[in-house]
């Protein structure tokens, strides 16, 4: 994404009713992925633009919490997943494409891989054992 391109998530933060927002509270929203690596995946975001975790407010990370509370419960119910991953890309270096935090809420099911050992660790793949 390029510095003059549009933020994504800001043109649906500023339309409170946007189709995409399956749930919101005041400071942040959930949304699908648009390019889903498993059934479900959901994506909770500040509705304010900030790059980083580290620059959420307090009541910006309970909004977070709180919503991270509500799609384990939504996505639960539709999609039955065995367990999830949950993740920030927190900056370029670490793999973010979208400069507007966002935590990645990833339902994982049984075999959906075949070798799931490592999990998060394998974002890094070469130090992987
Ligand atoms: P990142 O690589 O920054 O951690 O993740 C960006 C995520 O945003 C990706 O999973 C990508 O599929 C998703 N994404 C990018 N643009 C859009 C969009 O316009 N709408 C939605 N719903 N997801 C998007
Ligand atoms: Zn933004």
């Amino acid at each position: 994404m390029n510095q003059d391109d549009r933020c994504p998530f800001c043109e649906i933060a500023q339309e409170p009713a946007h189709q995409r927002i399956v749930s919101q509270n005041n400071y942040a929203f959930l949304i699908r992925d648009g390019n889903p690596i498993s059934a479900g995946h959901s994506l909770i975001i500040p509705k304010r633009h900030i790059g980083s975790f580290f620059k959420t407010s307090e009541g910006e990370k309970h909004c977070i919490l709180e919503l991270l509370e509500q799609a384990k419960i939504q996505l639960d119910r539709e999609f039955q997943p065995a367990t999830y991953n949950i993740g920030i890309n927190d900056g370029p270096a670490a793999g973010q494409t979208v400069p507007h935090m966002h935590i990645h809420v990833v339902p994982r099911y049984e075999d959906d891989e075949q070798e799931s050992k490592g999990g998060m660790r394998c974002v890094v793949p070469t130090t992987v054992d």
